[in-house]
């Protein structure tokens, strides 16, 4: 059930307020046109009242007025110039001003939205793999894109607010002074607006969070379908895509217009309780004017009050409507500033230098989030600059454990250390400095090529991404390119082949130059003729680091120095390849397979 809320939480209202604080200067400003604005919609009925008591009716001119004034104040003609043209500066002024506050609020606004987006990027960069395995990537576009600018909104409507407030004071009191039956009556209105704005708060969050959420979803179907055209082609399932985003979107157009239409009812339940409101305060007025207690100027004044308040109120609380919308994206974009990164810098984690590369695993267990045991008691020790093979057949958690090197996975049990020091103990950004990872899949950017291999090093020169690239094989293909290194690949490398985008991503890991290389069979999915100018490159990276390397090919790693044989999460067997072969296990068992068989057994098919 619906439970009472209140419009905007405090603790939310204190927090979005501390996005403001950068941008002070500007808010001040904000401030003083407030008022300002507020001054001059006080004045703006006041020609009129002139131009209808002194100067169409009969009465002469307030004291001070005519004092003003001077000889102006004698004439009819002239003073109807004056009442006139009084309106039209004020008018004018009152223009200027709303262009000026528009200026400043716009600014305000923009770079509020700047800065809460770029701190919900950050954040969400943070955030450890576990987490965006579980999440949808369309979803938090969606948040950072889509609920960004709900901080912003929030402040935004604080200007309108305080101008209605300061409009509202200033109202009372000179229509107070006025006829004070009538400022009361003029009031009147207030307690139901502020039910039913109550109401409508209660009423609409829960819809308005459904249909939130139904918009996410469907901005993920467009994320996903748009990152996989390739299989979608492939298996001609563009119909079958656009149905299921026409059925998603569908049912959030539904769920938008029917929160639309309780909106829109509810903005005329405002309107009908000020139009009621304005009609009374005219009533009793006319009533007034009729037994001579006011001047018809005197209750224009008042009218003009009631509508210049009656306007912002009106637009306050079909506000609200859409500060519902903002409070439901406020909370959450709030809930994922609140996520803790689950993988971070401990208290006794400090910076490292350049580590000399010794690795070792003390009873390291680990499993991901829903399932047991993917990694259970794996011990062994490299030594600095030696090269660790990891073979196994699918599934048996050889990508899990090179993973918790860089430490993408915090484990469960055991420890691991790196040159002696718990890498837990070490800055997670010092830790990955340490680390250079080529996948299977290799992963660039849109971008030049150029760009691509800098990734490595930021700061890297133009000799030093060549060389990078003549280190990876990469150079001559480079140069075949009618661009060259400024070639622009599309996303995630499209434009040149598989092969080609692994040489670049080796060239990007001699470019990051760290001590230790994590090779997640770089070589599986490009032939025979490419894997051997790969393999070329890899060696030459491997020289003097060390480097894990899982391969389903077990030629590729005759010369380790150690093999690691996985099996269901358990190290089945460590050794040499030697070693294992005479051991006569599942690693002889898979050397045996792959020599004996045209084609080796646990080489991976292409899809
Ligand atoms: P392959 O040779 O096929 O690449 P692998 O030996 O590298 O396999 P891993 O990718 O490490 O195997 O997977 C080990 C186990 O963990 C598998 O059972 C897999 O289903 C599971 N697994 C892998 N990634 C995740 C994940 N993100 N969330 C949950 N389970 C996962």
């Amino acid at each position: 059930m619906a439970q009472k809320l209140s419009v905007i939480p405090l603790s939310y209202v204190t927090r979005v307020f501390g996005y403001l604080r950068p941008h002070w200067r500007l808010a001040a400003g904000s401030v003083a046109l407030t008022v300002l604005s507020s001054l001059i919609s006080l004045l703006a009925p006041w020609p009129l009242k002139i131009l209808v008591d002194n100067v169409l009716g009969p009465r002469p001119l307030p004291e001070t007025l005519a004092w003003l004034l001077g000889p102006l104040a004698g004439q009819r003609s002239q003073l109807l110039v004056v009442a006139v043209s009084a309106g039209l500066v004020v008018a004018l002024f009152s223009n200027a001003l709303h262009v000026l506050t528009n200026y400043v609020n716009t600014k305000i606004d923009q770079w509020i939205t700047l800065d809460f987006r770029s701190h919900l990027f950050l954040h969400a960069q943070r955030m450890s793999l576990a987490f965006h395995d579980r999440r949808r990537s369309g979803g938090i576009i969606y948040m950072i894109n889509s609920q960004g600018d709900a901080p912003a909104g929030l402040i935004m409507t604080v200007p309108m607010l305080a101008e209605s407030a300061l409009t509202l004071v200033g109202m009372i009191w000179v229509s107070y002074h006025i006829d004070p039956t009538l400022a009361v009556a003029s009031l009147a209105v207030v307690p139901f607006l502020y039910y039913s704005v109550g109401f409508y708060a209660t009423h609409i969050q829960d819809r308005l969070s459904k249909v939130r959420n139904m918009e996410a979803e469907s901005l993920s179907v467009i994320h996903e379908s748009i990152s996989m055209m390739r299989v979608i082609v492939a298996f001609g399932r563009e119909k079958h895509e656009y149905h299921r985003f026409r059925q998603q979107t569908t049912n959030a157009v539904a769920a938008r217009v029917q929160v639309t239409v309780r909106q829109t009812i509810f903005s005329l339940v405002v309107n009908m309780i000020t139009a009621v409101g304005s009609t009374v305060v005219l009533g009793i007025g006319a009533q007034r004017v009729l037994q001579g207690q006011m001047t018809v100027g005197d209750l224009l004044v008042v009218i003009a009050y009631i509508a210049s308040i009656y306007k912002p109120l009106e637009t306050i609380s079909f506000t609200i409507g859409s500060l519902q919308d903002r409070f439901i994206s406020l909370r959450s974009t709030f809930q994922l500033l609140d996520t803790e990164p689950d993988i971070k810098d401990g208290p006794e984690a400090r910076p490292v230098g350049r580590v000399a590369g010794g690795v070792s695993f003390e009873g390291v267990g680990f499993s991901y989030a829903g399932r047991q045991d993917t990694l259970r008691d794996i011990s062994f020790t490299a030594k600095p600059g030696q090269v660790i093979g990891i073979v196994g057949p699918t599934g048996a958690g050889k990508s899990t454990l090179v993973s918790l090197l860089p430490r993408f996975y915090d484990l469960k049990q055991g420890r691991i250390l790196i040159d002696g020091k718990d890498a837990r103990e070490i800055t997670l950004e010092t830790l990955r400095q340490q680390i250079s990872i080529v996948l299977q899949e290799p992963l660039l950017f849109s971008g030049s090529i150029s760009d691509n291999i800098r990734y490595g090093r930021l700061d890297a020169t133009q000799d030093e991404i060549i060389e990078a690239a003549k280190a990876a094989n990469a150079h001559d293909f480079i140069m075949r390119l009618p661009q060259k290194y400024e070639t622009v690949l599309g996303e995630r490398g499209a434009a040149i082949s598989g092969g080609e985008r692994q040489r670049i991503s080796v060239a990007r890991a001699f470019l990051k130059d760290a001590p230790i290389l994590i090779l997640d069979e770089p070589t599986s999915a490009v032939d025979s003729k490419t894997e051997a100018v790969i393999l070329e490159a890899l060696e030459r990276l491997m020289a003097g680091r060390t480097t894990f390397m899982i391969a389903h090919r077990l030629s590729t790693l005759h010369h380790a120095d150690l093999i690691l044989v996985l099996q269901q999460g358990r190290l089945l067997e460590q050794g040499t390849h030697q070693q294992l072969v005479d051991a006569g296990g599942l690693y002889a068992e898979l050397h045996q397979a792959q020599i004996g068989a045209k084609r080796p057994k646990l080489q991976p098919v292409a899809a």
